[in-house]
């Protein structure tokens, strides 16, 4: 049987996504075999803090650039007229290629006169496959800076994610998701058997809940809500609670501001082992509970 994901969410970034990932990774490999995946690819963290290795690295080719024979090119100009992204341009008489704002949508290949330019695919990201200190397999998805193709290398790390599940036979993958409700989170959640959406108790991240909440509906995937520093404002809890009752989600657990909680991401441990006796953790080991017993009925 195919593991079943677990992604972990948060349309507003900083709310504690990755908090909760780690340690629900450290908590659930005690119960069972897992791999974490991390598809937040922009900013992937959850393998830093896992410690993870890349004992194999797979490029990924997502996206494509035009390539400039310079033999060829007599700087007559034309394909700048044409580049609607602002990748071509002339300078002193001479054609300019501004690399990180080509699309690749090839229209310049087309209508230069003296065939000096070839389209062709480069990596846009990479995937690393490793272990974790902690034992278990993990997968990040990193897309390369000034790249476009997000939503690919999340599908392709979640796919590296499922084949060395089936490797180790693990049960759960655990998928820290990117920030945001775009393309990106999407692809992270597609498929996937539970989403948990990640807030706290402020406007900003309420405002980004709701479309949170609105992906998870649309794409009909059963969903909980955790409430990281959730002791923050009083009045703000309680709109996550009222939001949560109107629309039937279950609340998995309250994690309460703790300063322990940016100690340990500082020694780059999950709170869960580097201080199991505080609030957080606590807080963090109810709901590892909650999500297997919700996972065991899925
Ligand atoms: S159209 Fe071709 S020859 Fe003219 S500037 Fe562009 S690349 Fe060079
Ligand atoms: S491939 Fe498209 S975006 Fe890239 S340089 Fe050519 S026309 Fe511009």
């Amino acid at each position: 049987m195919p593991a079943k994901e677990i992604v972990i969410i948060s349309a507003k970034g900083g709310v504690g996504k990755t908090t909760v990932s780690s340690s629900l990774a450290v908590l659930l490999n005690e119960r069972t075999n897992i791999v974490a995946v991390d598809t937040d690819v922009d900013a992937p963290n959850l393998g830093i803090i896992l410690g993870c290795n890349a004992e194999r690295k797979i490029p990924v080719q997502a996206s494509e650039k035009a390539f400039i024979n310079r033999d060829l090119c007599d700087d007559c100009g034309i394909c700048v007229k044409h580049c609607k992204e602002g990748a071509l341009k002339m300078v002193n008489g001479k054609l300019q290629f501004i690399y990180h704002l080509c699309e690749g949508c090839g229209t310049c290949e087309i209508v230069c006169p003296r065939k000096a330019i070839e389209i062709k695919r480069v990596d846009s990201g990479v995937i690393k496959i490793g272990k974790s200190r902690y034992g278990f397999p993990c997968v990040t998805g990193e897309l390369y800076i000034g790249e476009a193709s997000s939503g690919q290398i999340v599908t392709t790390a979640k796919r590296f994610g499922s084949m060395e599940a089936w490797k180790f036979k693990a049960e759960y993958l655990i998928i820290d998701g990117p920030p945001g409700s775009s393309c990106p989170t999407i692809s992270s959640i597609t498929g996937s058997n539970y989403v948990i959406l990640t807030t706290e108790p402020t406007p900003a991240a309420i405002s980004d809940l709701k479309r949170a909440i609105g992906l998870a509906e649309h794409f009909k995937i059963p969903h909980g809500i955790i409430i990281n520093k959730a002791d923050l404002v009083p009045e703000f809890r309680e709109e996550v609670h009222r939001l949560a009752d109107d629309k039937g989600i279950e609340i998995l657990g309250e994690i309460p501001y703790d300063k322990k909680v940016p100690v340990a991401i500082a020694n780059v441990t999950p709170v869960v082992l580097f201080d199991g006796n505080s609030p957080a953790a606590m807080a963090l080991k109810r709901i590892s509970n909650r999500v297997y017993e919700i996972m065991k009925g899925l």
